[in-house]
């Protein structure tokens, strides 16, 4: 059985006090909920949340890193230094990295390698276009993304790998995919890990839904048969909406 996933990506919001106190609230609160609960702070308050999320389940993830070890990388990242302050998992190839940051293909498959080889979870992101979806092209460019990222890792990393599929027109746009589409993508991305991995491998896998994730749709989202979880931006930055996410069972 795979356990639900309710990832929050706080992006460029937050100071170290804010954060803090966020996950503060968090806490205790997400005692006995049916998902796990991980919150991605920006980088300037990452220790800050590891040290206040200590002692509870809540996860912290960053949201981006570098897949070299270190050297001359002006404002970069590496994963030994995320490990390094306690940190368990790290997004990767958010879509906003992709569109804004010219991150590609296989830039995020190589932090994925990485990610894993480092010991960090990684998220790492897929998802189409408005226009590629208009255009038919859906599970051309997810399953692009997909191979990539497989291509780069062994089965037994692969196990390890968290997914999460955002279609880029629902990211903070109100626009929630159906649980059709959803759980179309979720079911392409699942049956693709398969033919390369084998079933058990691909089943074992959790695959996260993101895209204007809300307390309102979260329950339907969270019955699809391949969706395991949500990764998710403006309502997980208040700690009422946010929990009303992790206790999707609660009516
Ligand atoms: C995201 O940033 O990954 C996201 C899904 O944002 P939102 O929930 O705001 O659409």
């Amino acid at each position: 059985m795979r356990r639900k996933l309710i990832a929050g990506n706080w992006k460029m919001h937050k100071n170290v006090a804010e954060a803090v106190a966020l996950v503060e609230e968090l806490k205790s609160a997400v005692a006995g909920a049916p998902a796990d609960a991980l919150v991605a702070p920006p980088f300037t308050a990452l220790a800050a949340v590891v040290g206040a999320a200590r002692g509870s389940t809540v996860a912290v993830a960053a949201q981006n890193m570098h897949f070299e070890k270190e050297g001359a990388f002006t404002g970069e990242v590496s994963a030994a230094m995320l490990r390094d302050i306690g940190i368990t998992h790290v997004i990767l190839g958010h879509s906003e990295r992709r569109q804004y940051f010219g991150e590609t293909d296989e830039g995020v498959a190589k932090k994925t390698k990485v990610a894993l080889a480092s010991g960090l979870t990684p998220i790492s992101c897929v998802g189409e276009t408005f226009a590629e979806r208009e255009a038919g092209r859906t599970m051309e460019v997810v399953g692009r993304e997909l191979d990539a990222i497989l291509d780069a890792v062994t089965a037994d990393e692969a196990k390890r790998v968290v997914l999460a599929y955002e279609p880029v027109w629902a990211i903070g746009t109100g626009k929630v995919a159906t649980p059709e589409q959803a759980q179309e993508v979720h079911a392409f991305i699942r049956s693709r890990i398969a033919s390369r991995h084998g079933l058990p491998l691909a089943d074992a896998l959790r695959i996260l839904y993101g895209g204007s994730v809300k307390p309102d749709n979260v329950k339907g989202l969270m019955a699809l048969p391949d969706v395991d979880g949500a990764l998710v931006g403006g309502a997980s930055l208040k700690a009422d909406s946010f929990l009303r996410l992790v206790h999707y069972d609660r009516p």
